[in-house]
């Protein structure tokens, strides 16, 4: 699943593309017919992203509301777009304030639909603070966390604690900070907290720079090879089996609320 710096990444682009013109929206497979009318030809303001529900918001005050899921994916097409392929949700064209020709096909999300203002609102209050938003508020996150008997793995996944974070940042972020998944939230200290969220939004701002996942450290990049090609090499997400970079240690994996878990029990005891 596409986590929060995908998103983030979608939101710049869309604005930048898309903002300050008009922009004709359709859905040439007909599921959100009805939504896309109610925004076609009208202006883009603005595109921005909370974790990984991506908001484009128009001029008449409604906003539409992208949530990719599993299989949801924007195809960018700078210049005209062909006559549409496979199940195209929505399709949006225009040029912002340019005066070239953009479009994007939208296929398989989880949600495409038209919210108004108190909608977004009630959307957005769901959500925890996301790393990659300017004021976000870790210290909404951490009244949650320092009061959970849940394990950190669980509540870090939670998008109502934190917003933006998927599988791979999880498991990555605890390894770097030599904590165990399964430690409880009451467990970690607020000075542990800091530091998580400070390397949160470090690591996530260079996933939106570089349009993927990096979190190895250069000293730490060598022996196994990462778990696919193309794939982010990690420490320990999907290299379950295999050598910890580090210590060596056999990575561990488990299934915790139904999601893939992994770790290094000797660099995150406990
Ligand atoms: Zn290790």
């Amino acid at each position: 699943m596409p986590e929060g710096h995908t998103l983030h990444r979608l939101a710049k682009l869309h604005h930048k593309r898309f903002a300050g013109g008009v922009v004709r929206v359709s859905s040439p497979q007909g599921r959100f017919a009805d939504g896309a009318a109610l925004v076609d030809g009208h202006v883009l303001v603005r595109a921005e992203a909370w974790g990984k529900h991506l908001l484009h918001h128009y001029d008449s005050g409604l906003v539409v509301h992208v949530h990719l899921g599993l299989y949801g994916t924007f195809t960018e097409s700078a210049g005209p777009l062909g006559d549409p392929v496979g199940q195209v949700r929505m399709r949006m064209i225009g040029g912002g304030r340019t005066a070239e020709a953009y479009g994007t096909d939208l296929r398989g999300p989880t949600a495409c639909e038209v919210l108004h203002d108190p909608e977004v609102s009630a959307l957005t209050a769901r959500l925890g603070p996301d790393p990659l938003r300017r004021n976000a508020d870790p210290d909404r996150a951490w009244e949650r966390i320092r009061r959970s008997s849940r394990p950190l793995g669980a509540l870090l996944m939670d998008q109502a604690v934190v917003a933006g974070v998927g599988n791979v940042y999880r498991a990555e972020l605890l390894f770097r900070h030599g904590i165990s998944p399964q430690r409880r939230g009451r467990d970690l200290t607020a000075d542990e907290w800091d530091e998580l969220w400070a390397d949160l939004v470090e690591l996530m701002r260079v996933g939106v720079r570089r349009g993927k996942i990096v979190v190895v450290r250069r000293e730490h990049d060598r022996g196994a090879p990462s778990y696919a090609d193309g794939k982010p090499r990690t420490y320990v997400y999907r290299r379950a089996g295999e050598p910890c970079r580090i210590c060596g240690s056999t990575v561990l994996h488990s299934v915790l609320e139904g999601r893939n878990l992994f770790w290094c029990p000797t660099c995150q005891p406990g």
